[in-house]
């Protein structure tokens, strides 16, 4: 079975290696960036959003740090002076 398989791969290496290097790289789109997403301290009292979960202005934070919606952020919180 092993034999078979390093067979296998001995065969298919040389076409596996030509496939990964076209002779000239075709410029890929810039991939879509995932949703824009803020970060705040669901402490209740919910003030600023960030733009790191790991922001300084987060590191005091005793609750949960959540994401949320960079624009549900935008509309009820202001950015934090720190990572903004
Ligand atoms: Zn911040």
């Amino acid at each position: 079975m092993q034999k078979l398989l390093l067979a296998l791969l001995l065969l298919t290496a040389p076409a596996l290696a030509q496939q990964a290097r076209p002779a000239k790289l075709p410029k890929r789109p810039v991939a879509a960036k995932p949703a824009a997403v803020a970060y705040f301290c669901n402490s209740g009292n919910i003030v600023k959003y960030h733009a790191s979960p790991s922001c300084r202005g987060l590191e005091r934070c005793s609750d949960t740090i959540d994401p949320i919606a960079l624009s549900t952020a935008q509309a009820r919180m202001k950015p934090c002076a720190v990572c903004h």
